[in-house]
C-alpha cells in the first residue's frame, strides 16, 4: 500500500516535470545556445596551450601488440588531422612552465642569459634559474663557440617546425606509426631521436647530453621519456615547442619488441628501413654497439632510419669525436673539454621548484663563505669498504693538498683561534648518500682548531641512505646537490661517478679526484686533479670498425681524447693531450 501511494506520487511529480520542462525547454535550449556561443571560443583559447589531454586515448600496454597499438595510434593520428585539433598529441608539459612559490623572487632583466646558449623568447617566470644563473656562476671562462651557437639556433627552428604540437609532427608519426618499414624514398622529412632512461641521474644527464649531441648532428628531433620520477626537474629548453614525448607515442612501453641489431627483422635486402629502430647503447646490454658506434658503417645505417629510440646510461659523446662528425664537432666545440659543460648548462636548467632548493640553501649555508669547497663522496660497495677508511682518505686528501686546513694539536691555539688577515672562512658542502662523513668532519673543525686560523663550516643538504627508483623527491634532492657542487670554487670527488662527473662539467672545475675511495692501497696517493672536466666514457671503443683487431689505445686516434683519470679503461676529452 504504501508502495502504491510512493509510485503514485513519483508518477505525479514525473509528470509534472515534464509539463514545466516543456515550459522551460525552448527557453533553456536559447540560453544553453547563448552560453555555448560565448563560452566556445574563450574554452578553445583555454585547451589550446593548455596540460590537459583533451582527446588522448590511454593504450592498456599490457594487453595489446605492437601492431594493434600501431594501428589505434594510426587512426588517432587521423583523427587528430582531420580535427586539427592542436593539444591531441600533446604529451604532459613540463610543470617547469608553472609558477611556483619562488615566482615571487624579482627577476632582474639585466642579469645575462646563460651567455646567449640559450634562446630568447622564453617566459621568464617559467624558468627563474636560466635569469639569475649569472648571479651564481662567477667568472666562468668557457664561452660556447658562435658556430655552436648557430647550430643551437637553427636546430631550435627544427624543433618548433617537427616537435610535438606541430602539424609536421602529426603528419610524420602518423605515416610512420602504420608501416613497421619503409621504403627508403618513402621516408619522412622530420627524424626524431627518443631518449629513454636508465640507471640513476648522473648517469641520465650524460646520456642525455650524448644523444641530444647526436640528434644535432644528424638533424633529429630530440625527445626525451621522463616518468613521474623525473617530472619538473628541469626547464624546456627549447622554445615554443617541448622536449616531452607525448604520452601516446607508438610503441611506447613497447621499445624491446622492436628491430634492434638484435633483433634484426629481415627487411628486403636492405630494400626497406625500419620506421622505428630501438638503440641499446646501455652499460651491460648494449656494450658491443656502444663500442663499435663510432663506425661509418653503424652511423650510416642508422641515419635514414625516421625514429631512433635510445636506451643509454653512457657519455658517448667521444665516440662522435673520432667518427665521421668530427670535423664538425671540432668546428662546434673549439675548446675539447668543454663540451659537456656547454651542453649541460644549455639543455639542463633547473626548474622554479629545483631552483628554490638550490638558491635557499646556497644563501643560507655556502654564500657568505671565503671559499665554498664541494666533497662527493660515493661509495658504490658501501657494506665492503670500512667508512673509517674514506673518513682518512678525505681527511688525507682535503688536508695534504690544502683544500681544508690541518689541525693545530700543540693545544696553544685552542682557547684563542690564531686568527689573522688571511684566515679564511671555509664552507664545505658535502653530497653523500650516507651522513657519517659530514658529521665527522663537522665535529672534527669544531673540536680542534686549525693551524691557520681558518674557520670550516661542514654542511650536507641530504642523505638518503639508498639510491631510489621512482622517486620524484629523491630526484629532486640529487639534481639540487649535483647543482651545487657545480657552484663550489673546489671540487672533491669519488672516483667512477656521473654524479660527480655532471657536477664538475657544470661547474667549469677540474676536480681532486680520490682514486680507489676507501682502499688501503691508495692511502699514499689519496687524490689527484683531475686534466679535464669533461665525463669519463666508461664503455669505449676497443675494435677497430671490421670488428676483428683489437685496438689497445684508442687515444691515439685523437690528439684530444686521453685514459680517464679514475678509470684505466675508459676516455675522455681533453683540451691538451697529455700522455700518461
Ligand atoms: P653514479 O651512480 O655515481 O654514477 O651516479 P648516478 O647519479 O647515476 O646514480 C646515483 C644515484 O644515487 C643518484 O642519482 C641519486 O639518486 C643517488 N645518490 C648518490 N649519491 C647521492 C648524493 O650525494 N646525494 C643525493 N641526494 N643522492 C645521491
Amino acid at each position: 500500500m504504501r508502495t502504491l501511494q510512493i509510485s503514485q506520487t513519483l508518477k505525479f511529480v514525473d509528470h509534472f516535470t515534464e509539463r514545466v520542462s516543456d515550459v522551460r525547454k525552448y527557453t533553456r535550449i536559447t540560453s544553453f545556445m547563448v552560453v555555448c556561443f560565448i563560452s566556445l571560443p574563450v574554452f578553445v583559447l583555454l585547451f589550446k596551450n593548455s596540460k590537459i589531454h583533451l582527446f588522448e586515448t590511454p593504450v592498456d600496454s599490457s594487453t595489446k601488440s605492437l601492431e594493434e597499438n600501431a594501428q589505434n595510434i594510426s587512426s588517432e593520428l587521423l583523427e587528430g588531422i582531420s580535427q586539427d585539433v592542436t593539444p591531441f598529441l600533446v604529451g604532459e608539459y613540463n610543470n617547469s612552465s608553472k609558477p611556483t612559490n619562488t615566482s615571487s623572487i624579482p627577476i632582474n632583466d639585466q642579469q645575462k642569459l646563460v651567455d646567449e646558449l640559450v634562446a630568447s623568447g622564453f617566459d621568464k617566470e617559467s624558468c627563474i634559474s636560466r635569469y639569475q644563473y649569472s648571479s651564481y656562476h662567477k667568472n666562468k671562462p668557457y664561452k660556447p663557440s658562435p658556430y655552436l651557437i648557430t647550430k643551437l639556433r637553427s636546430y631550435e627552428e627544427l624543433h618548433a617546425q617537427c616537435g610535438p604540437q606541430s602539424s609536421s609532427y602529426r603528419r610524420s608519426i602518423h605515416k610512420l606509426s602504420r608501416s613497421h618499414y619503409m621504403n627508403d624514398s618513402e621516408t619522412t622529412s622530420c627524424k626524431y631521436l627518443v631518449w629513454t632512461p636508465a640507471n640513476g641521474l648522473g648517469n641520465r644527464m650524460v646520456s642525455m647530453a650524448s644523444a641530444f649531441l647526436y640528434s644535432l648532428l644528424q638533424n633529429r628531433v630530440f625527445l626525451v621519456e621522463f616518468e613521474a620520477e623525473m617530472d619538473d626537474l628541469f626547464c624546456e629548453p627549447f622554445p615554443n615547442s617541448t622536449w616531452l614525448l607525448p604520452k601516446n607515442f607508438p610503441h611506447k612501453n613497447h621499445w624491446s619488441q622492436l628491430p634492434s641489431f638484435k633483433n634484426r627483422v629481415n627487411s628486403g635486402e636492405g630494400k626497406f628501413i625500419p620506421s622505428f629502430f630501438h638503440l641499446d647503447l646501455q652499460h651491460g646490454h648494449g656494450d658491443d654497439n656502444l663500442r663499435h658506434f663510432h663506425c661509418t658503417k653503424i652511423l650510416s645505417s642508422l641515419e635514414k632510419i625516421p625514429v631512433l629510440i635510445l636506451l643509454s646510461d653512457q657519455y658517448f659523446v667521444p665516440s662522435l669525436f673520432i667518427s665521421s662528425f668530427k670535423e664538425e664537432l671540432n668546428r662546434m666545440f673549439p675548446e675539447k673539454d668543454a663540451v659537456f659543460h656547454h651542453l649541460g648548462h644549455y639543455l639542463f636548467n633547473p626548474s622554479n621548484e629545483a631552483w628554490g632548493l638550490i638558491t635557499r640553501f646556497y644563501q643560507a649555508y655556502l654564500a657568505k663563505a671565503d671559499e665554498k669547497i664541494g666533497l662527493q663522496i660515493r661509495v658504490f660497495d658501501h657494506q665492503q669498504v670500512p667508512s673509517q677508511n674514506i673518513m682518512s682518505q678525505i681527511l688525507a686528501c682535503t688536508q695534504n693538498y690544502n683544500i681544508l686546513p690541518s689541525f693545530d694539536d700543540t693545544k696553544k691555539s685552542l682557547y684563542s683561534p690564531l686568527r689573522n688577515s688571511t684566515s679564511k672562512s671555509k664552507a664545505v658542502l658535502v653530497a653523500s648518500l650516507y651522513p657519517e662523513y659530514a658529521e665527522g668532519l663537522r665535529s672534527m673543525y669544531w673540536t680542534r682548531p686549525t693551524m691557520n686560523g681558518d674557520m670550516v663550516g661542514v654542511y650536507q643538504p641530504s642523505h638518503e641512505e639508498l639510491q631510489k627508483f621512482g622517486d620524484n623527491v629523491h630526484n629532486m634532492k640529487a639534481w639540487a646537490e649535483i647543482y651545487l657542487l657545480s657552484l663550489c670554487d673546489v671540487l672533491v670527488t669519488s672516483p667512477q661517478s656521473t654524479f660527480g662527473y655532471v657536477a664538475q662539467s657544470l661547474g667549469g672545475l677540474k676536480p681532486w679526484i680520490m682514486v680507489g675511495l676507501g682502499r688501503k692501497e691508495f692511502q699514499d696517493s689519496p687524490c689527484k686533479q683531475g686534466f679535464s672536466m669533461e665525463p669519463c666514457f666508461h664503455i669505449p671503443p676497443q675494435y677497430d670498425c671490421e670488428g676483428k683487431n683489437k685496438i689497445n689505445n684508442f687515444t691515439n686516434l685523437y690528439a684530444h681524447l686521453n685514459t680517464c683519470e679514475d678509470v684505466w679503461w675508459g676516455v675522455k676529452l681533453v683540451e691538451m693531450h697529455e700522455l700518461n
